[in-house]
């Protein structure tokens, strides 16, 4: 183990309670996201972790045995690249890399030496000696990631990194990210709010809900097993299937769905990938829309419950704007859990 993280709460001046009681313990070269939606205390955790807000008495930071929790940011040799990246717009690639170093006041060719290897990891040769202004966002987000790493910190702390790119540059930059965290083989915990991100990039993923980690896991744990009606509806987009529930069944409005046996727990969810068009299939249901994505089409439901659904639909063709259709959903797909938060904080 590494990191690790014991019992970090946060309490703003006025009494807004940032983060509750929080553990988390982060091994050597994994890479953790912090998942969850706006003001549910992602970043406080990060800047708590990076020495840059105090935590609430209590708390305890120890990386690889040394207790870090009252050392200043500076001594705690964490990594941090920012949303905005801050880098020195008018500095070239290469003096903004060596900035730190600098400040550092390591010897020049130790500098010179260090920026050249993360130049050639990050593979920015071509762009060493051209000034931020002349860079696209892509590439800005390298040179910020250089940047983090030229010190070689302990832990790399990166805030919603991606967050300033356009989507499909954030798609493409995603991968990269992913590969290049693992060249550094740095332990690293990222912030972000995009559940594709943080299932792209990370080992492991915590779900935060209103201050809490709700669940933490690798993204296949969090996908098949949530803990939560949350954590299912903020990793995958599981819909919920509001319903009474009786002798083993959820009675819909279009129509009445078997219930895996022995499940318990108060809400019923179900994913669009688990929502077949089945003329033997128990739920009616109305296509409200229909959208072709390439690979296959996405359906808008309605009837079949409380709100419209959605399916995804592959084959060559689909049924048509405003058909009836039936609709069947496996027992086994259908995530019975815990409410858990449902508000969005
Ligand atoms: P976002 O994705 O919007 O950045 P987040 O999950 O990172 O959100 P935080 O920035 O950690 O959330 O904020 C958690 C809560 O703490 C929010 O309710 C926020 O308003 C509050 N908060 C954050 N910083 C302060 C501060 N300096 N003073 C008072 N309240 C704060």
């Amino acid at each position: 183990m590494t990191l690790m993280l014991a019992n970090i709460a946060k309490t703003f001046p006025g009494g807004v309670r940032a983060l509750h009681s929080t553990d988390l313990e982060i091994a050597r070269g994994e890479i953790v996201a912090l998942l969850g939606p706006s003001g549910c205390g992602k970043s406080t955790l990060l800047r708590i972790v990076a020495g840059l807000e105090t935590p609430d008495p209590g708390a305890r930071i120890v990386f690889d045995g040394e207790d870090l929790t009252r050392q200043s940011a500076e001594t705690r040799k964490m990594g941090m690249v920012f949303q905005s990246y801050a880098l020195f717009p008018n500095m070239s690639v290469r003096g903004n890399i060596g900035y730190g170093l600098k400040m550092q006041k390591l010897p020049k060719p130790e500098i010179a030496r260090r920026v050249d290897e993360v130049i050639a990891l990050c593979r920015l040769e071509a762009y060493a000696d051209r000034a931020i202004t002349a860079l696209s966002g892509g590439q800005r987000q390298r040179v910020a990631l250089a940047r983090a790493m030229a010190p070689r910190p302990r832990v790399l702390l990166l805030d919603e990194p991606l967050s300033a790119l356009d989507a499909a540059l954030r798609g493409q930059l995603r991968t990269e990210l992913a590969l290049l965290l693992r060249d550094f083989g740095i332990t690293a915990i990222f912030v972000t709010h995009d559940q594709d991100e943080a299932m792209a990039i990370a080992d492991r993923v915590a779900v935060m809900s209103e201050g809490r980690v709700a669940q933490i896991g690798t993204p296949e744990a969090l996908y098949r097993k949530p803990a939560t009606g949350f954590v299912a509806r903020f990793v995958g987009n599981a819909m919920p299937l509001p319903g009474r529930i009786e002798g083993g069944r959820l009675h819909l409005r279009g129509g009445t769905l078997i219930l895996p046996k022995g499940a318990g727990g108060q809400e019923v969810l179900v994913r669009a990938e688990d929502i077949r068009v089945d003329p033997d299939g128990p739920l009616a249901a109305r296509i409200d829309a229909v959208t072709f994505l390439g690979t296959h089409y996405r359906l808008t439901l309605s009837g079949a419950a409380e709100e419209p659904l959605h399916a995804l639909h592959s084959g060559l063709s689909a049924p048509e704007t405003g058909s009836e259709v039936r609709l069947s959903i496996a027992p086994e797909a259908l995530l019975i859990l815990p409410k858990g938060e449902t508000a969005l904080c």
